[in-house]
């Protein structure tokens, strides 16, 4: 096992129990923390009658309101800057930020505030790195975050932000930089832009580990910027929490950190959802500075409790399937049109694809049309409907189409049930 700091044996081993014990300690003390000093929290808890003495375990926790992104941009232009969430006087902050929407974030005083160097760790960064920082460091916290993640373990940071790829390119040669954060999209046009350029990026540039976040990561991306001899990992968090999960070196999901609590809950009824099963990610993080309880992020996705080989214990969560708005409810579970992509990728026959959610009798039907260039093999329905089953949990007829009627833009999914 690692012994570096930023792997820590105490807690990212915990059994279910000493990380229950861990995660009630410093919840019960966040509450109280917050109902005394942030009023926005104070009014949900007493405007809910929920006593801050009694949340100290996550089933406690979800009697707590949950405040949406949505809610959260209301009650800051109510009562700006933070809509009342802040838990520490205005002048201990650090920093202010604006990120789009428009939100506010603040940053306090907290080494590392966004908590994302237990993430750079696990993706391979060390001491004495050189990071190419390709993240906005204007108006919104993002370069900063990883920024301040990297300091704290003694990175050297290049703050090279978005756009310039050929001085990019300059850069990292020039000061050798060996790793790199920011979004694998923006790392593919670099690597390429250095080939472009006559360069070899496995013998010219210095570029071996990357840190992605902000946008979806799909394997094919990851394959691609791997075989120019970076590897990369992934994370999780938004601008309001930190950092919620990040990829080790299985890079089978992303670990919740210690200091996170994550629930994956059905959006419509705020409920938790059985293990397994997508929904929204809501967090509460170990934080005073803004303790937000229960922030519905807008994100899906959902937990794996399986045992990871990297040795940590903490739940992963399997990918950010996209946005709630996009999901539909199809026989109580939650179907994003991304989950069923996903699935349909791991088929390469298959060209063209959509789901097609119908009722009939009072029952959700859900069906997988797709073409495929040549014949397709005879099993091929039955292997996508039992990947599809093992993966979104619901039972899918599947259609093979006649080539040419599912159109180059068809809508991934279609629902065409009506309630009336
Ligand atoms: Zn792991």
């Amino acid at each position: 096992m690692n012994a570096d700091r930023f792997f820590d044996p105490r807690t990212e081993t915990f059994s279910a129990e000493e990380r229950a014990a861990y995660q009630g300690g410093w919840l019960a003390k966040l509450v109280a923390h917050a109902h005394a000093n942030a009023p926005a929290i104070r009014r949900a808890l007493d405007g809910t009658g929920v006593d801050p003495a009694e949340v100290t375990s996550l089933e406690a926790l979800e009697r707590v309101p949950i405040t949406r992104k949505d809610e959260l941009l209301d009650l800051q232009r109510a009562a700006p800057p933070f809509g009342g969430f802040l838990g520490i006087p205005t002048d201990r902050l650090t920093r202010a930020f604006m990120s789009p929407g428009p939100l506010f974030d603040p940053q306090g005083p907290e080494p590392d505030y966004w908590r994302f160097a237990p993430a750079l760790h696990a993706a391979g960064f060390r001491r004495g790195d050189v990071m190419l920082n390709a993240c906005g460091y204007t108006m919104t916290p993002l370069g900063l975050m990883f920024d301040e993640a990297a300091r704290s373990m003694r990175c050297v940071v290049l703050p090279s932000g978005v756009g310039n790829t050929e001085l990019q390119v300059q850069m990292a040669r020039s000061f050798g930089a060996t790793a790199y954060c920011g979004t694998p999209s923006f790392l593919k046009i670099i690597l390429d832009k250095a080939v472009e350029t006559g360069l070899n990026p496995r013998a010219d540039l210095s570029l071996r580990r990357a840190f992605v976040a902000g946008e979806m990561l799909p394997e094919s991306l990851r394959a691609e910027i791997e075989a120019l001899g970076t590897t990369v990992h992934q994370g999780y968090g938004t601008a309001d929490l930190g950092c919620l999960g990040y990829e080790c070196r299985e890079s089978t999901g992303m670990h919740v950190p210690e200091e996170a609590i994550v629930e994956i809950v059905d959006p419509t009824t705020g409920q938790n959802v059985p293990s397994g099963q997508p929904g929204e990610v809501v967090a509460t993080v170990n934080r005073t500075t803004y303790p937000l309880l229960r922030f519905g992020t807008g994100d899906l996705s959902a937990l794996d409790i399986s045992p990871c080989p990297c040795g940590r214990t903490s739940p992963r969560l399997v990918r950010i399937m996209g946005r709630v708005g996009d999901a539909v409810k199809v026989r109580g579970m939650f179907l994003h049109p991304r989950q069923v992509g996903a699935v349909v990728a791991r088929f390469p026959e298959i060209e063209r694809h959509q789901v097609v959610v119908t009722r009939v009798e009072h029952r959700d039907r859900m069906t997988v049309r797709f073409e495929t260039a040549a014949a397709p093999p005879p099993d091929l329905a039955d292997r996508l409907a039992e990947a599809l089953r093992e993966v979104v949990h619901l039972r899918a007829e599947v259609e093979l189409a006649p080539p040419g009627t599912i159109p180059e833009d068809a809508k991934p999914l279609v629902d065409e049930r009506e309630w009336d």
